[in-house]
C-alpha cells in the first residue's frame, strides 16, 4: 500500500490515522502518537482492507489512489466496481495491411477468436492519410466484400467470432470527413479522427472535433488530443467543448489504449461520464500482439472511475450491433 502511492493519496491516508491517533508508514498501521516502528503496537498490516477499515474507509482499488474524490467516496462506500479487463468482447478501432497494419484480415480473425474475442472491427485509414497507405472509395468497397467473405467461412466453421466493417476516416481541416455520407452509412463502425493539420487554433481545431463529432454516421472520436506521450505534444484543444458535443450527439469517445496516446487522458473520463458519454477502449492495433494493450486500457479506464456498463466494448456483438444501429436512428429522428 505504501508504494503503490501516489504520494497525493497517501498523504490523506497519513493524515487520517493521526486524527485516530495511530500512525501510518511503510512498516503498518500503529497505535502511537509517533514515529514509531515497534511491532507490540501494530494495529493492522495483513491486508490493504484492515488498513482502510481502521481508518474508516472501504477499499480503495490501486487505480483511484490519487486523492480525486476516493475518500470521499470510500466513507460512504460508493466505490465503483471498476471495469475489468475480462469485461471487454473486442474493439472498435484496428488496422490491417490493406492501409498501415501488418495482418491480414484472416490472420486476423484467427487470432482474435482465439483469445476468446467476440469482434473486431476493422477500421483502415481513409484516403487523405496518404503515409498510411489509406484507402479511397474503391478499395473500401473492396475490403467490405473481402471482410464479408472472411465472415462468411467463419460462420461456415461454426465459429462465433466475426470481423466488424469499418473506418478511421479522416477530419478534414474544415471538419467535414474524408468519406461521403452514403459510403459511412455502409460500415458497422465509424471512428473519426485527425492526422493532419496540427498546427491550427485551439478554437478551429475545437470545432473541427465538434463538427465531426455531431456527423450521424460517426460514432466514435478517435485519440482525442493525438498525442505521443514522450514525443508529440497534444494539439491545441479544448477538451471539455468536445466531450460536451459527444454528449449532445451520443457520440462515443475513444480511450485509444496504445500505450503512447492513452488518449483521452484518465483525468478527463469521470467528466465525460458525468455528462453520460460512453468510453470504447480501442488498442488501434496494426499488428496482432497489440490485442494485449486492451488490457493497459482497462487499467487506464479504471483509473478514469470507469465501471463496465460505461464501456461500450463490454457489450455482446448482438447488443453491441444494435447499439451501433441505435446511434445512428437516434440521428434520423
Ligand atoms: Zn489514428
Ligand atoms: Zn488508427
Amino acid at each position: 500500500m505504501y508504494f503503490t502511492g501516489s504520494k497525493e493519496h497517501n498523504i490523506v491516508m497519513r493524515q487520517r490515522a493521526i486524527q485516530r491517533g495511530l500512525r501510518l508508514n511503510e512498516y503498518g498501521l500503529f497505535k502511537s502518537n509517533e514515529e514509531t516502528r515497534d511491532p507490540k503496537l501494530l494495529v493492522a498490516c495483513q491486508t490493504e482492507e484492515e488498513v482502510f477499515d481502521k481508518l474508516g474507509l472501504a477499499y480503495v482499488p490501486p487505480e483511484l489512489r490519487e486523492d480525486k474524490g476516493e475518500f470521499e467516496a470510500a466513507e460512504h462506500h460508493r466505490i465503483p466496481r471498476l471495469v475489468d479487463w475480462h469485461d471487454l468482447r473486442g474493439a472498435l478501432h484496428n488496422h490491417s495491411n490493406w492501409s498501415d497494419g501488418q495482418n491480414t484480415l484472416e490472420e486476423i480473425a484467427d487470432y482474435m477468436d482465439e483469445l476468446g474475442l467476440d469482434y473486431w472491427a476493422i477500421t483502415d485509414h481513409s484516403k487523405s492519410s496518404i503515409v498510411a497507405n489509406g484507402l479511397d472509395s474503391a478499395r473500401l468497397r473492396q475490403q467490405l466484400k473481402a471482410i464479408k467473405e472472411v465472415n462468411k467461412k467463419l460462420a461456415d466453421d461454426g465459429r462465433h467470432f466475426r470481423l466488424l466493417t469499418g473506418s478511421e476516416v479522416d477530419i478534414l481541416a474544415d471538419g467535414t470527413l474524408d468519406f461521403p455520407d452514403d459510403l459511412l452509412a455502409e460500415l458497422d463502425v465509424v471512428v473519426v479522427s485527425i492526422h493532419q493539420g496540427f498546427t491550427h487554433s485551439e478554437a478551429e481545431t475545437t470545432q473541427r472535433l465538434i463538427r465531426a463529432a455531431q456527423n450521424p454516421y460517426v460514432h466514435i472520436m478517435g485519440h482525442l488530443t493525438g498525442r505521443l506521450l514522450l514525443e508529440r505534444e497534444p494539439y491545441k484543444v479544448n477538451q471539455q467543448a468536445v466531450i460536451d458535443a459527444c454528449a449532445e450527439a451520443g457520440t462515443w469517445i475513444e480511450l485509444n489504449c496504445n500505450p503512447y496516446r492513452f488518449d483521452m487522458d484518465w483525468r478527463l473520463w469521470p467528466y465525460a461520464k458525468s455528462k453520460g458519454v460512453k468510453c470504447v477502449i480501442n488498442p488501434d492495433a496494426h499488428r496482432n500482439e497489440h490485442a494485449g494493450f486492451l488490457r493497459l486500457g482497462a487499467g487506464i479506464a479504471r483509473k478514469g472511475w470507469l465501471t463496465k456498463a460505461d464501456v461500450i466494448n463490454t457489450l455482446s456483438r448482438e447488443t453491441l450491433l444494435k447499439e451501433l444501429a441505435k446511434k445512428r436512428n437516434r440521428q434520423a429522428v
